[in-house]
């Protein structure tokens, strides 16, 4: 048996925070994370950046002390460490360089983060075109900038890395937006209560500062999203603003439309799923500390429900005094009174989502994307494909995933599970979680069989 009370997989805000929380609390915790380094998709690679690449910006730096908080003899941290099965138990299977071991502590935290939303449209699986926090992936560990790369989509995100591609002297060629009047209307009586969030709106009205004032071309209320590839290689993209449609040639085109949680690890894992219907996304059922349906499992941060990376830390703060309290460390009252700030915290930082949800809705054309867009990119299945079998009697995700294989390659529908849900929803079905299957993440078969019953690890 393992002698951890506590295994938190993710090292990103939430988990950090959870395991300094819990760490000081008294509990040993082993804290799990698949990159090599701590800090999550927003502090990624802080710890060896520090105040280098300054353009990442002074949210960014912050980070680095969370990850220092790591450094307690109560918590041990495995990086390169990919969770790829959650038993009941709880049982935690993970991988590193081609070894699986098995952990078990009474009490496992899910602070798996989120993954940014597809935005499918035809040409978007051609080389040249990618997610926009995959370039940032690429800014944050190799340095990489992209030069007279043209943003598209939607979301505060694209706004932040806008603004850092600005700050490093690689500005984009071109910012397309897809949100309409419309959508600023329905977001406008949300505002009053964004304004608890207030720090985080003047942040983002000085990124759109920023991209005015680097006089970067702008483009509101796109839609009819095309790319075909160019004879040099490039990108040309086209689209639908103002009555007029534009042509553009990018070497890269990177798009975004928002983040959902990444629910794959908690779906495996048997936790109850809800759809949130303003985020068009399902996220895990979990009580105000993150507790969910099954003994022993919580979820905290992103992967929980969106909220951003301070609403990330409280979670992971109110999980781990959570666990710390279940566990007979900590009086519910102790809990109670510790987890005021991290209260207040959370509910300021959530205020702004309905606001943001609304401005920045994904356009239905991506939500139900052209006959000849691929949807599934790992099996190449099309719209047309995915709409062909719901006629032939497909009446729900397993269904179509049966019929057409969308969604069995190796991303396991991370990638197409929403654009299906989509089209199903364009077609009047409502929308239904399917069960994901370990692996979560591919590993050889070899290593299946060298993972002996009795094979542990302590931390
Ligand atoms: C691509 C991308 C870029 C983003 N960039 C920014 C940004 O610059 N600024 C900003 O404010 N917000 C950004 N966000 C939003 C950001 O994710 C959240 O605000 C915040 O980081 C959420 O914190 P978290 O701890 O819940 O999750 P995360 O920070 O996502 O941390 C989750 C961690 O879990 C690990 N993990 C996941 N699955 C496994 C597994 N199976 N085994 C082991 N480890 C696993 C991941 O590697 C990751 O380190 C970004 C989101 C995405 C998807």
């Amino acid at each position: 048996m393992s002698d951890a009370d506590l295994i938190i997989i993710g090292a990103g805000p939430a988990g950090m925070a959870a395991a300094a929380a819990a760490a000081q609390g008294g509990a040993r915790v082993l804290l799990l994370e698949e990159q090599p380094r701590a800090g999550g998709q927003i502090f990624r690679n802080v710890g060896v950046n520090g105040g280098a690449r300054r353009y990442l910006g002074t949210d960014y730096a912050a980070g680095a002390a969370l990850v220092r908080a790591l450094e307690h003899p109560s918590i041990t941290a495995e990086f390169s460490a990919t969770v790829w099965r959650i038993e009941a138990g709880p049982t935690v299977l993970w991988s590193r360089d081609g070894a699986s071991q098995i952990s078990r502590a009474r009490h496992v935290l899910l602070a798996g983060g989120a993954q940014e939303r597809p935005v499918p449209f035809p040409g978007w699986t051609l080389p040249g075109v990618m997610p926009a926090g995959a370039a940032q992936i690429l800014m944050k560990t190799a340095g990489l900038l992209p030069r007279d790369a043209v943003l598209a989509g939607a979301g505060p995100l694209l706004y932040l890395i806008a603004a850092q591609l600005i700050d490093a002297g690689a500005p984009p060629k071109a910012l397309v937006e897809t949100q309409t009047p419309a959508m600023m209307a329905r977001a406008l009586p949300h505002l009053p209560r964004a304004l608890l969030a207030a720090p985080t709106l003047v942040k983002g009205l000085g990124l759109l500062r920023k991209i005015r004032a680097a006089g970067v071309a702008r483009y509101t209320g796109a839609s009819g999203f095309r790319a075909t590839a160019t004879e040099d290689g490039g990108i040309a993209f086209s689209f639908a603003a103002k009555g007029r449609t534009h042509h553009l040639t990018t070497p890269l085109l990177l798009t975004h439309q928002g983040v959902v949680p990444a629910t794959h690890m908690s779906r495996a894992a048997g936790i109850a799923q809800g759809w949130n219907a303003a985020q068009q996304a399902f996220q895990p059922q979990v009580d105000a500390w993150g507790r969910t349906d099954l003994p022993g499992l919580h979820v905290a941060g992103d992967g929980a429900g969106i909220g951003g990376a301070e609403a990330a830390q409280a979670a992971g703060r109110l999980a781990a005094r959570d666990i710390l309290h279940l566990s007979g460390r900590i009086s519910q009252d102790a809990r109670d009174q510790t987890s005021a700030l991290d209260r207040v915290a959370l509910r300021r930082a959530m205020a702004i989502r309905p606001f943001l949800d609304a401005a920045y809705a994904p356009l239905p054309e991506f939500r139900s994307p052209p006959d000849d867009t691929i949807v599934c990119r790992c099996e190449e299945v099309t719209a047309a494909q995915i709409r062909q079998s719901l006629r032939d009697g497909a009446n729900g995700p397993r269904q179509v995933k049966t019929a057409t294989r969308a969604g069995m390659g190796p991303c396991q529908g991370r990638m197409c599970d929403l654009t299906v849900l989509g089209i199903l929803a364009s077609c009047g079905i409502k929308p239904a979680t399917t069960r994901i299957r370990s692996p979560l993440k591919p590993i050889a078969l070899g290593e299946l069989a060298a993972l002996t019953p009795t094979q542990e690890t302590s931390a």
